[in-house]
């Protein structure tokens, strides 16, 4: 069942996960269209969330905006003030100005990023560990992770663990995606765009996600005759046959990466399953760490050790 409504505001709204925004664009929704899904979005019961561009939007859609309760997301370089003092999220496109950057314990966070660069900034991550309730690291180029980046990505992550264990030790229970996010859940936690979440575009069309929209695939319904996604059980967890028993469950599951990889939505290629085990094996390390400084901490959670980074390894034909 849909939940949520994604709409980027216009064709450069900011990204807040793996895809790039449209480049070379800055088409904005039609004032009408904006309307006409918003009731839509009422009638279905559904969260909006809004992607804004840096440059904010014009007053006729900050009208239409603000008559539904909705989530905003705002690019850390956004030039309107009032747009980016009121975010309920902020995306870090690049790490230009993270340093100084007024970050505040209501805001969530994300950083956009590839892998390389990534690990080449522990310290910086360490550092916002301290000011921040929740940090989301959305790795933007997950089609390229290959096996020379495995141990880099490992030693990153569990370099962190010291940050975390002093911050929950002090009574601060940051919240970092790829460690904290596995420790807490008890199922799968994942994306389900297409399942319980849809995306009005820039062009009044609906789509199963952002990237689906940016990355020229076809629009999966129209704001006059209601989205239609073509057989919808494909995007469900059941339909998943790995990924239904697999314990990786702070996995985004990308649907698109899955297009992408293996063309099949409800098949992830090994790629997203080895970085999602590289994180879930880091956070069984967190759990053991956090224990050993708070004895009985999340005492009902058990993270397995296991010997595969891939499910699909582990499978007898
Ligand atoms: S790690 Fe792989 S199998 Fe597990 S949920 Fe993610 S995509 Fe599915």
């Amino acid at each position: 069942m849909i939940k949520y409504l994604i709409i980027p505001l216009s064709d450069n709204a900011v990204s807040f996960c793996h895809y790039n925004a449209r480049k070379g664009s800055s088409a904005t929704i039609e004032t009408e269209t904006l309307r006409k899904a918003l009731i839509w979005a009422m009638k279905e019961n559904l969260s909006v969330q809004f992607l804004y561009p840096s440059e904010g939007v014009g007053k006729n859609i900050e009208l239409i905006i603000n008559t539904i309760d909705h989530t905003d997301i705002v690019p850390a370089d956004c030039r309107d003030n009032n747009r980016l003092k009121g975010a309920d999220i902020v995306v870090f496109n690049t790490w230009d100005g993270i340093e100084t950057f007024g970050f505040r314990p209501d805001q969530s966070y994300i950083i956009r990023t590839t892998t390389e660069i990534l690990i080449n900034h522990r310290d910086g991550i360490q550092a916002l560990l301290k000011k921040v309730n929740r940090l989301n690291i959305v790795v933007t180029d997950v089609p390229n992770f290959n096996p020379e980046l495995h141990n880099g990505y490992q030693e990153f992550l569990e370099s962190l663990i010291p940050t975390i264990v002093e911050e929950y030790s002090s009574g601060h229970m940051v919240q970092l995606n790829l460690l904290t996010d596995r420790i807490m859940l008890t199922g799968m936690n994942n994306c389900n765009a297409g399942n319980e979440s849809l995306t009005l575009a820039p062009d009044g069309n609906f789509y199963t996600c952002p990237a689906f929209y940016f990355d020229g695939f076809p629009a999966v319904g129209t704001t006059e005759q209601g989205p239609d996604i073509k057989n919808p059980q494909l995007y469900r967890l059941s339909h998943a046959p790995i990924c239904r028993i697999c314990d990786a469950y702070q996995c985004k599951r990308c649907v698109w990466h899955n297009q992408q990889l293996t063309f099949e939505v409800n098949t992830p290629g090994k790629q997203q399953c080895v970085m999602a085990h590289i994180e879930r094996n880091a956070s069984r390390k967190l759990l053991e760490a956090l224990r050993k400084a708070m004895p009985g901490f999340m005492s009902e959670t058990i993270i397995q050790e296991i010997k595969y980074l891939d499910p699909f390894d582990n499978i007898k034909i």
